[in-house]
């Protein structure tokens, strides 16, 4: 088109130039507009563009955040449709206030909130004149103001209330604590629920204690040092949760059994001759042994929770871990003691080198392995020459079943041991160990191995050291004198003690219950376990580390 104009530029005239080039000149601006035009035009497209992806990443996060808050509320609608459902379980939830036992007492509720002094900070005259003055939100309207950079006399112009510019950095100081406590508070509520949830799988019995300590726990973690779990705190935390105290019936033995006449008669007989040997020799010569089989997932309940699914990973870990049951050979006397070292069978399917060396320093405990962790014949040998023995000393009575490896053993020996065999079938009411002994052993095994779980996960409980460590702390409570009577009483409720012994309390209570709020160990630290034998709290550390043995 320029070209064209040249060619016909030269016929033009003088005036025409002149007009030619001044539109010529007018035409190079609008260039110019035009250029700039589209440049801007540009330069917003791209504006537009970024703006287009920012929309997009923000309504992708928030479609996120939306399917995360429902996922939330799923699971918050599950656990209270499990706690709903939970009275058909049974729990242990011993609350010291009186109204407090069978159902969830309304008439206590008032003094349990007073006492909750939890979720108070400690009382400032100052401070709560302060919160009457203006409502919270008031306040916070008021310390926007001033983070504004509004001057005081301003503000105080329009809040006729304040009278000093300290009040309100007071005002802020206590807003942001008191926030985050409450945020705190319900973390921790959260948590214990979690846990209790967890333990509910686990454990026969929930006690006060259990969830005390997970709060305990969650308090630590959170950095709230105050946190005290009061008996408040429990209360509220229990009917917010409506959870409630059931008692459990008494323990129930498997006497039905006896509807064999025959087998009633051959019993009946054998308590009498017992009897009669018991009264004419000293209850400390008198003896009973028996085994108990402790598989791992009996005491670790998580295994058994593990179904299905796609936890492949867990199961395995698991699975190694339930194949590692033991034997216990266990030795009373009818005096009430239990006998100490006792012979463990670990289940060993490879005797590793290092096995003797790694359990040595378990004094409560003789250890030995079969490929089963079942005891053989050889074993009963074994036990009957090094451990029964040396610890039972001369003129002693033996009271055991018929198991082969015992005949075994009573026959290779010189005939030094009086011994007495329990006729076959009959250990199930006869049998002391299974009558009354077993059942708090075995309960004191789960709720530590819980407790510890909990407490302290890094803690492995499922190797050879960790389940020889829990047997070597339950020996070793369990030989403690407060715990004769009970063992007295499976002489008595097997029926060849006359006297009833005296009452007694369960090695879980004296251990476990009798841990309260402020319970601590000489260290400082909260206590894990009571000795049975020094009275002593102690904390995890100073107790299961150590190995703690005051008693030797
Ligand atoms: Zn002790
Ligand atoms: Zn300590």
């Amino acid at each position: 088109m320029i070209k064209r104009f040249i060619v016909i530029f030269g016929t033009l005239s003088v005036d025409q130039k002149l007009l030619f080039d001044k539109l010529l000149q007018n035409n190079d601006e609008l260039f110019d507009v035009k250029l700039q035009r589209e440049n801007e035009i540009e330069k917003t497209e791209k504006e537009n563009q970024k703006f287009r992806e920012e929309l997009d990443q923000m309504t992708a996060a928030f479609a996120n955040l939306q399917v995360s808050n429902k996922k939330k509320i799923q699971e918050l609608d599950d656990k209270i449709k499990v706690l709903k459902d939970q009275s058909r379980y049974k729990y242990v939830l011993d609350f010291k206030h009186d109204g407090f036992d069978d159902e969830m007492s309304e008439q206590s509720d008032s003094s349990a909130s007073d006492s909750d002094e939890d979720y108070n900070l400690p009382p400032e005259s100052k401070r709560v004149r302060l919160e009457n003055k203006y409502s919270t939100e008031t306040w916070e309207n008021i310390i926007e103001k001033l983070d504004k950079g509004w001057s005081f006399s301003t503000i105080q112009a329009q809040h006729k209330k304040l009278s000093d510019r300290k009040e309100i950095s007071r005002m802020r100081e206590y807003l942001t604590s008191n926030g985050s406590k409450i945020q705190k508070y319900s973390d921790i509520h959260l948590a214990v629920l979690k846990d209790f949830l967890n333990m509910r799988s686990e454990l026969e019995e929930i006690h006060d204690r259990d969830l005390i300590d997970s709060a305990l726990k969650a308090a630590d973690e959170l950095g709230l040092t105050t946190f005290k779990a009061s008996e408040g705190w429990l209360h509220g935390f229990k009917k917010k949760n409506r959870i409630v105290s059931r008692k459990i019936n008494a323990v129930v033995t498997k006497a039905q059994l006896g509807n064999q006449p025959e087998l009633n008669d051959i019993i009946e007989e054998f308590r009498g001759n017992m009897k009669a040997v018991i009264a004419e020799n000293r209850l400390e010569k008198i003896f009973n042994a028996d085994q108990t089989g402790i598989k791992q997932e009996m005491i670790s309940g998580r295994t058994l929770a593990v179904k299905g699914e796609k936890k492949i990973k867990a199961v395995v870990k698991r699975v190694n871990a339930t194949t590692h049951s033991y034997t216990v050979q266990v030795l009373i006397s009818a005096a009430g003691k239990l006998v100490v070292p006792v012979m463990v069978v670990f289940c060993e399917p490879k005797r590793p080198a290092c096995f003797d060396q790694q359990l040595l320093p378990f004094k409560n405990i003789k250890a030995y392995s079969t490929t089963s962790g079942i005891m053989t014949s050889q074993l009963g040998i074994t036990w009957l020459k090094d451990i029964y023995k040396p610890n039972a000393g001369e003129n002693s009575i033996l009271m055991v079943d018929s198991w082969t490896g015992y005949q075994q053993a009573i026959d290779q020996d010189n005939g030094s041991v009086q011994i007495h065999i329990l006729p076959p079938k009959s250990t199930s009411v006869a049998q002391l160990l299974d009558v009354y002994f077993n059942r708090p052993f075995k309960n004191f095994l789960r709720l530590i191995s819980c407790k510890i779980r909990r407490l302290f996960p890094k803690f492995d409980l499922s190797n050879r050291q960790g389940m020889a460590t829990l047997i070597d702390i339950a020996i070793g409570q369990f030989s403690a004198p407060a715990f004769n009577a009970m063992i007295k009483y499976a002489w008595f409720a097997s029926g060849y003690l006359e006297e009833r012994p005296a009452e007694f309390e369960t090695p879980v209570a004296i251990c476990f219950d009798s841990i309260k709020i402020d319970s601590k160990c000489g260290c400082g630290k909260r206590a894990f376990i009571k000795c049975a034998h020094c009275d002593n709290f102690y904390c995890f550390d100073h107790f299961v580390k150590d190995l703690h043995r005051c008693y030797v």
